[in-house]
């Protein structure tokens, strides 16, 4: 216990002022009345299939942990192949019970012109997420019922320990994974960014470009990668208009900032702060079911990891939101150009119809940055101290 409240203390601090209050922002002149009100109409149909989505899985995942223990009895495959095939089964009927809502998800997306994928290049990508949640569970169950078979009740903590290590090796091996990127070939904002990099205190950091605009018009950006594997990439998207040098520069930034922050690190130390707990109830619940050496546990086991999960979101989305809004007020500081982050904020409410000022109940579950009306304010917020000194 005492080592979790010191990780905590030790990733806590941020470059955002404490003493930081942010202006009430009037969305609709900041944002344009009739943008506000089509992007609220157009988000609310993803938070109503959000909540059903949700509703829809636990209710299968609680089905799947009263009946899906007695389908041990079918399998020969062994103790851990056995949890295996039941965790695939556990998900492979998750997938399907979502799937009605992702699809609806993807064909409002398309009536509102936020995508350009197709039906069947969706249905692929849909597949490759299975594969790969099919690959994580078998690796995970190999892990948990491994070590669960040989220490007994005590795999909890060994047990985190090797997820955080997998999560750290992944974090730091995905850039030399990525086959999708190009090296950014804009010269004006390869100089920016040597040039932030030199105020960060960073080394030269690959900046590269995703093509995304034949799927969609959406903009985004992204930090990823550890010590020298560290890369930023810009979707090309963000890179043509509405979005102008100076709302590029303020991206280019603030992904720079979460470099120079170590916020993917801080990431992997908040994941193992939620794992060694996580692990800990698993090993609790799953007794009554034989501990997670036994695959009877398997079905039970995946309703507690997705409640889990549920439970931890809105601490999970309020760190999230707490290393964006640093990234952000570096980004500031380097920049110095307020009006720009403002432009990029409306910039982004444009092109992926996103509500500047979500209700409170989805910005907790689902909000990763501040909203958008809040990451206006803090910009007028560094402008009006800014002036005052
Ligand atoms: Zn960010």
């Amino acid at each position: 216990m005492g080592a979790l409240v010191a990780g905590a203390a030790l990733l806590l601090p941020t470059a955002t002022p404490g003493d930081l209050s942010l202006p009430a922002v009037d969305v609709d002149s900041a944002f344009g009345a009739t943008l506000v009100d089509d992007a609220k109409r157009y988000e609310r149909f993803f938070y109503a299939t959000w909540i059903l989505a949700q509703i829809a899985l636990l209710t299968t995942l609680w089905i799947y942990a009263r009946r899906g223990a007695g389908l041990t009895r079918e399998s020969s495959a062994g103790p851990i192949g056995t949890g295996m095939l039941l965790g695939m089964l556990g998900l492979g009927i998750a997938w399907l019970v979502g799937l009605p809502f992702r699809l609806a998800s993807q064909w409002w997306a398309r009536r509102h012109d936020q995508s350009d994928l197709g039906y069947l290049d969706w249905v692929v990508q849909d597949w490759v997420v299975l594969a790969a949640e099919f690959l994580s569970i078998c690796l995970a169950l190999l892990v948990v019922m491994s070590l669960a078979r040989r220490l007994g009740e005590r795999w909890w903590l060994p047990g985190a320990a090797v997820f955080v290590a997998i999560a750290a090796l992944f974090s730091f091996v995905a850039p030399y994974l990525d086959y999708t990127t190009d090296p950014l070939r804009n010269k004006a904002l390869l100089a920016d960014a040597r040039l932030y990099e030199r105020e960060l205190g960073l080394p030269t950091i690959p900046i590269r470009v995703e093509k995304v605009s034949n799927d969609t018009d959406q903009a985004n950006a992204y930090a990823f990668g550890l010590g020298p594997s560290r890369r930023v990439v810009f979707w090309d998207t963000m890179l043509r208009k509405p979005f102008s040098k100076g709302e590029q520069r303020v991206v280019l930034a603030h992904e720079l900032a979460h470099h120079s922050q170590d916020h993917l690190l801080k990431g992997i130390g908040w994941f193992a702060l939620f794992a060694v707990p996580g692990a800990w109830i698993l090993m609790r619940v799953t007794r009554r079911r034989g501990g997670m050496g036994t695959p009877e546990a398997v079905p039970l086991a995946l309703l507690v990891v997705v409640v889990i999960q549920l439970a931890t979101t809105p601490l999970a989305n309020g760190l999230s939101r707490r290393m964006e809004a640093e990234a952000d007020w570096k980004a500031l500081e380097l920049t110095r150009d307020p009006e720009s982050l403002e432009g990029l904020m409306a910039g982004f409410s444009k092109t992926g119809l996103g509500d500047p000022d979500p209700p409170h109940w989805a910005q907790l579950m689902l909000g990763t940055h501040p909203t958008l009306a809040d990451r206006v304010a803090m910009a007028r917020a560094w402008a009006a101290r800014t002036e005052s000194r």
